[in-house]
This record gives C-alpha cells, sequence and structure tokens, in this order.
C-alpha cells in the first residue's frame, strides 16, 4: 500500500488527504496545532463563504494574474462540486446575497466534525502537535521515498518516509491559528523560489483626525465606490468601515491590489470614496444648486444628497473642516473624496496573505520540479483573491489538484 503525508490541516491539506484516502493510499496528516482546521472554524464566525455562484469568466477574474494556472483546477472542482461535497457531508449550502454561498448552519464546526469523522473512516491517521521543519537530507531515497522531517510537541526531532507528499502549510496571516509562514526557510534553503508574503484582504491605515475617529469609528460608509487615484482598477462597490486608524471592509480588501501598488511605487495613495455612485455629478450638482437660504452645510447637504453625518464627515476631513459653498465643487468631491492611505495593516491581521511558492516552481500538477514527490496546495502558493468565497474554493480546488498529482506520480506516471 502507498503511503502519503499530508503536512498542514486545513482545508487544503484535509481534501488531499480525502481524495488520497479513496484512493486507498495510506495517509497520515501531520498537524502543528493541537487540533485541524482552526482558520476554517475562524472563517466559520463570519457565516463560512465557502464559495461563489457567478459565472465562470468573472469568476476566474478575480484570481488576477493566477487565474490561468488555476483554471483548470476550478474546472476540476468548482463551486457546485464544493457544494456538493458540502451536501455529502450533511451541510446543505444556501445563495445569499450577491451570489456567496454559504452553508445553512452559516459556520464551520458542523461541517468539521463531520469531515473528520469521514477521514477517521477512511483510515486517515491525524497527527497533531507535529510542526514540519523541512525535508530530510537527502530529501528522499533513491527508491523515490520523500523525507520529511519535524519537531514533536516535547522538542524531539522525528523523520518521516513516505512515498508521496502533500504541503499544505497555508499563508501566514492569523498565526496563532497555526499558518506562520514558518516553510518559508525550509523553502528557499532547497531552491525553490518564494514570492514574499504580503496581507491581502486588509484594512489601509489613514492618518484620521482625533475628532473623526472618535465620532465614526466603527460607523460603516454605506454603499460607496472606491477608485485607487492613478490605477485603472475598476471602482469598487460596497461599504466600507471606519476604523480608528483607516478603513476596511469588502471594497478596500477588493481594492488591494491596486492599492499595494500605488504604495509601493509612490509609498502613499490615494483612495477616491464615491459617496453617490448611483448619482451622476450634474444631477448631483443640481440638486445642490437648490439651497435654501437658512441652510447650515450639514442640513444643505443632507437634504439635497441625502448623505448621512459619517459621510459628511469624511467630506470635511477631505477639506480640512469647512464645506465648500459652490455646488459645481461640491458635487465633484462627493462623488471623489481623496483619502491618503499611508499603509496597509500588517499580514497578522489580515484575512489572506498575497504571495507563496511560485508558479514556475511547480507543475501543472502542482509537485515541486526540485523536489519530485513533493505536491504544494492551497493558500501557500503564490495566488490571491477577494473575499467573496475565492478563498476557500481555490484552497479546495487545488488541493484536490495535488492530490490527483500525486495519485499520477504514485501510479508511475509522470504527472508534468
Ligand atoms: C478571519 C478569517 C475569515 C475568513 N473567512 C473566509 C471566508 O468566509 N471565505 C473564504 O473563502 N475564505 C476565508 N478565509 C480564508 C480561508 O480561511 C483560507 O484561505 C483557507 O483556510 C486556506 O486554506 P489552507 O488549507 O491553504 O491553509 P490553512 O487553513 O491556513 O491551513 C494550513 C494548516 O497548516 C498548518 N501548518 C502551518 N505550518 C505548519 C508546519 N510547519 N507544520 C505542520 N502544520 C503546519 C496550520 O496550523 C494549518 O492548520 C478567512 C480567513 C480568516 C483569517
Amino acid at each position: 500500500m502507498s503511503t502519503a503525508s499530508v503536512v498542514g490541516g486545513g482545508p487544503s491539506g484535509l481534501v488531499a488527504a480525502e481524495v488520497l484516502a479513496r484512493a486507498g493510499v495510506a495517509v497520515t496528516v501531520h498537524e502543528r496545532m493541537p487540533s485541524v482546521g482552526r482558520k476554517l472554524l475562524m472563517a466559520g464566525h463570519g457565516g463560512l463563504n465557502l464559495t461563489h455562484t457567478e459565472p465562470r469568466e468573472p469568476f476566474l477574474a478575480r484570481y488576477g494574474g493566477s487565474a490561468g494556472r488555476l483554471a483548470p483546477m476550478i474546472d476540476a472542482f468548482g463551486p457546485e462540486d464544493l457544494r456538493a461535497w458540502c451536501a455529502g457531508l450533511g451541510e446543505l449550502t444556501f445563495v445569499g446575497t450577491s451570489g456567496r454561498v454559504f452553508p445553512e448552519a452559516f459556520r464551520a464546526t458542523p461541517l468539521l466534525r463531520a469531515w473528520r469523522a469521514r477521514l477517521a473512516e477512511l483510515g486517515v491517521v491525524v497527527r497533531t502537535r507535529q510542526r514540519w521543519t523541512g525535508w530530510t537530507d537527502p530529501p528522499g531515497s533513491a527508491d523515490g521515498a520523500v523525507g520529511l522531517a519535524f519537531v514533536e510537541a516535547d522538542g524531539t526531532r522525528t523523520e518521516v518516509a513516505c512515498d508521496v507528499a502533500v504541503l499544505a502549510l497555508g499563508g501566514a496571516s492569523w498565526p496563532r491559528l497555526g499558518s506562520d509562514g514558518g516553510w518559508v526557510g525550509p523553502f528557499t534553503e532547497r531552491g525553490v523560489a518564494v514570492t514574499p508574503l504580503r496581507p491581502a484582504n486588509t484594512g489601509v491605515r489613514v492618518g484620521w483626525t482625533e475628532t473623526f475617529a472618535a465620532r465614526f469609528a466603527g460607523t460603516p460608509l454605506k454603499h460607496v465606490a472606491l477608485s485607487v487615484r492613478g490605477r485603472d482598477a475598476p471602482p469598487v462597490r460596497g461599504d466600507a468601515m471606519v476604523t480608528t486608524s483607516g478603513l476596511e471592509g469588502g471594497p478596500v480588501y477588493a481594492s488591494g491590489v491596486a492599492i499595494r501598488e500605488a504604495l509601493d511605487a509612490d509609498g502613499r495613495c490615494v483612495l477616491e470614496v464615491d459617496l453617490r455612485p448611483d448619482v451622476a455629478v450634474g444631477r448631483l450638482a443640481d440638486r445642490l444648486r437648490q439651497r435654501r437660504p437658512k441652510d447650515s452645510a450639514s442640513s444643505w447637504l443632507r437634504r439635497s444628497t441625502g448623505l448621512d453625518p459619517v459621510a459628511t464627515g469624511l467630506l470635511r476631513e477631505a477639506t480640512g473642516g469647512t464645506l465648500p459653498d459652490d455646488a459645481a465643487a461640491t458635487a465633484a468631491l462627493i462623488k471623489a473624496v481623496p483619502v491618503l492611505v499611508t499603509g496597509t495593516m500588517p499580514l497578522e491581521r489580515a484575512i489572506s496573505t498575497a504571495g507563496g511558492v511560485a508558479w514556475s516552481e511547480v507543475d501543472d500538477h502542482l509537485m515541486l520540479r526540485r523536489l519530485p514527490g513533493s505536491f504544494v496546495a492551497g493558500e501557500m502558493l503564490d495566488w490571491e483573491a477577494p473575499t467573496g468565497g475565492y478563498l476557500l474554493q481555490a484552497s479546495f480546488s487545488s488541493g484536490v489538484a495535488a492530490a490527483h498529482g500525486a495519485l499520477a506520480w504514485l501510479a508511475g506516471a509522470d504527472p508534468g
């Protein structure tokens, strides 16, 4: 019987373990934490947005420059497959607002419990508190076995020989959940190129005035559209949350790549917030021209544009406190309030990680070209995507792809 070691008990590792075990391989999952699936459980606190129902082309476009490499994996195990897989574990899914897919339980606990039971039935052995530290030296034997090195909870070192390995060690956000990016060292020591790990789907820093931060932190800017000045990325609509030190929320995360590019190029970035994305600038100006003589600036704005206090506060932030009197200038400002971004929140607080094992290092079946028999899956690969279910979908799809690549390797076929 062939043996496989799956290192990392997140969704990509566990689904790889399931596929391998179903094919009759003896699978051991090695996990550094006391239990598997901690980040999946954390994602469940937000409802567990598993995937998305939008059509294939826009779906794939969410992966930017990695879409081409991920497409065959998502075609082979896509949103409908993921939903069917959940249903097979007793967790029906539903389509929520804007096409996002969630389990009916709206959390991850029942799904993970059923999944662990299924893996146990398939004979998958889970070894926890085992931290992978790299490949043995040499990383495999003449007969092709892969050698992996671990440190146990008591500090002792263990070496494991297996026929094939799937490494699914995650990114480096929320390190207390297990994925801390500690794998980068062992990979680079073996000459595997790793694109630097950086925060993705994270908030941005803005130097709000004390008055604005004290009054509006925790208040959403509702139904706005964000653009990054000087970048040709399309505006992103949604609710952006004001925090004490900046902004966060869907449209901020979805603008993340453009924000990072602007920060890298110029050390600063200007976000333009359209506070009324559904109203043309000319129409706004017409409404603003109908000012009553006794109207204060705030009531004039509220009456003619419907802006709420946080939106008006943002306008004041941009103008240094005094709102413009002129209708055309005010309308133009409402359509593009400039917000100076000085940086992003650190990786530890990001939802996901950009960067990872470079695509050039793996073949089409996710096998490391330099380390035959070792496959890579999940967030540790160099792709990124906005929130909306795209992160978990690619983690599952790549886990399935790595497992199929591993099976082909075991069968003696060159998976490349
Ligand atoms: C707060 C939050 C909310 C999220 N919500 C969503 C959502 O709603 N929808 C969505 O699509 N995505 C969401 N995500 C992202 C999603 O959870 C991740 O993209 C996904 O879990 C990545 O799966 P993975 O298996 O690649 O990595 P992980 O889930 O990170 O699993 C990797 C595993 O490897 C283990 N490991 C790491 N290093 C070692 C080592 N050296 N030795 C042994 N084991 C090791 C870790 O402990 C971990 O268990 C969210 C993330 C966060 C932080």
